[in-house]
């Protein structure tokens, strides 16, 4: 890659942010598109969020990927919301208009992506949502969008749980009745599932060895059942080992990310982003990791 006075600046930001996979999966999808743009991770801080963006639109920055804790904090200092950012409550990805910066929420296409390459017809289906954090919310726009009949929401903290349902409701753009769970009474709402997300980071890097749903609860769903576990690291989770051994399909989480990130890299390019790249990037990274 050539830096040049001619180079263009796009990023992602976050607090903290030096993790992030981003910079790595489009910065190669940059040079493979052949464009003159580099892709940086920007530490902004909470309170200087307002004057990031009034300092990127003076350096004309492209746009930007928007990552914890700026999801919501960033919306009310936008000029225009997609319905689906408005239904998640949070914006992962910033571009230019002429009307300012303009935010929406890949996460949720993100999502559906590997499941609309499963089956085309999601509808009439029952979806169970294990957990009801900031992801769990994208993955619940997604169900509603792929026409999922019936959408169960699993969590452990009540209140949590209703005040999730409730957001759910009319006027979101998405409104769906969500059908609430606690953790304590999911094994009477298996049977039948069709599709499970796991949304908890149960499971994740570096506790590999507890799932969400044990080999028990597993063999209670049909033999059609989808496990998607939105973890990406490790690969593959627990639970879709417990999955895998009773033959049922799986998903884990690492499309959803190449998936958002194309999405995020076709807005700001209007270019078809090479999602190959991407994946292969990512996994190349974690194959430098053992
Ligand atoms: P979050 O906002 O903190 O939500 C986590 C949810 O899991 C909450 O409902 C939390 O319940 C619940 N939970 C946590 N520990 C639990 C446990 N031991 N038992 C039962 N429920 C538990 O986090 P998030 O941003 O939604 O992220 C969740 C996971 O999704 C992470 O592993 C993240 O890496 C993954 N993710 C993947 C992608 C992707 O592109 N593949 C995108 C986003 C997120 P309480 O509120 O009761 O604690």
């Amino acid at each position: 890659m050539t830096i040049a006075a001619t180079t263009r600046l796009l990023g992602v930001i976050g607090h903290p942010i030096h993790h992030s996979l981003s910079p790595t999966m489009h910065n190669q999808a940059i040079a493979h598109l052949g464009l003159d743009w580099v892709y940086v991770a920007f530490p902004i801080a909470p309170e200087n969020l307002a004057i990031a963006l009034d300092g990127f639109a003076a350096i004309d920055l492209i746009g930007m990927s928007v990552t914890i804790p700026h999801k919501q904090a960033i919306m009310p200092l936008l000029a225009e919301i997609s319905d689906q950012a408005q239904a998640v409550g949070a914006v992962n990805t910033v571009w230019r208009s002429p009307k300012g910066w303009c935010g929406t929420n890949t996460d949720v296409d993100g999502f559906m992506a590997p499941l609309q390459e499963l089956r085309s017809d999601w509808s009439g289906t029952t979806a169970i949502v294990l957990g009801c954090g900031g992801a769990a919310r994208a993955v619940v726009a997604g169900c509603r969008l792929l026409g999922c009949d019936r959408v169960k929401v699993v969590a452990r903290n009540a209140d949590k749980l209703k005040v999730f349902c409730e957001s759910f409701q009319p006027p979101n753009p998405l409104a769906i009745a969500l059908e609430p769970v606690l953790w304590s009474d999911l094994d009477r709402s298996l049977n039948g599932a069709e599709l499970v997300v796991n949304t908890t980071p149960v499971g994740m890097h570096p506790h590999d060895n507890v799932s969400p749903l044990n080999p028990g609860q597993i063999a209670q769903l049909p033999d059609s059942a989808v496990v998607y576990d939105i973890i990406y690291t490790p690969r593959p989770t627990l639970l879709l080992q417990h999955a895998a051994d009773r033959n049922l399909p799986t998903l884990d989480g690492l499309e959803m990310l190449v998936q958002q990130g194309a999405i995020a890299l076709e807005k700001w390019s209007g270019k078809a982003a090479p999602v190959n790249i991407m994946r292969q990037a990512l996994l190349d990274w974690f194959a430098s990791k053992g």
